[in-house]
């Protein structure tokens, strides 16, 4: 489907090295509406949300975090996306303060009876910015199993 291929176009592309459209939101060359900012963290609404609330969270530094984990080696076609920098045991504060930061998203957003943290890892799971970020979405009804 559009979604699935739209994903895969995107690991493709994807190549550590170079900025993403989330440095340009970072640098604020690309308005977005932030909801909490800090020194090393930056929450700023989604542009296609996918329930009322959906924010995303992001590294300010993207330091190396592109995605999580490595894509496996059937996934060797994507070149670029198997020698991308992804999390080490360094960047366990990072990981924490981002997590902590999704905390308190919910909280100023009022969605703490019940939201839903996402990080989309790799192609086969639809990541389409390859600078690691957290999805909060909240604010209606979740379903599970996700789609
Ligand atoms: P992923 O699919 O990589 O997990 O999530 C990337 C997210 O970034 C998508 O939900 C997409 O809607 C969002 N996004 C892509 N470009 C922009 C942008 O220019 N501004 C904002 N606010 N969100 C964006």
């Amino acid at each position: 489907n559009n979604e699935e291929a739209a994903a895969k176009a995107a690991a493709v592309n994807a190549d550590s090295g170079t900025p993403t459209i989330f440095d340009k939101i970072i640098a604020k060359e690309i308005s977005s509406t932030i909801v909490y900012e800090d020194e090393k963290v930056l929450a700023f609404r989604d542009i296609n949300p996918q329930a009322p609330v959906h924010v995303l969270i992001i590294p300010k530094l993207r330091d190396g975090l592109t995605m999580l984990g490595k894509v496996s080696v059937y996934h060797c076609y994507f070149s670029r996306l198997k020698n991308s920098p992804i999390a080490e045991a360094r960047h366990g504060e990072i990981l924490s303060h981002l997590l902590y930061t999704a905390k308190i998203v919910a909280e100023k957003e009022g969605i703490l009876d019940g939201f839903r943290v996402v990080i989309n890892n790799g192609p086969d799971a639809c990541q389409s910015v390859y600078h690691l970020h957290l999805h909060v979405l909240g604010g209606r009804q979740m379903k599970w199993p996700p789609g």
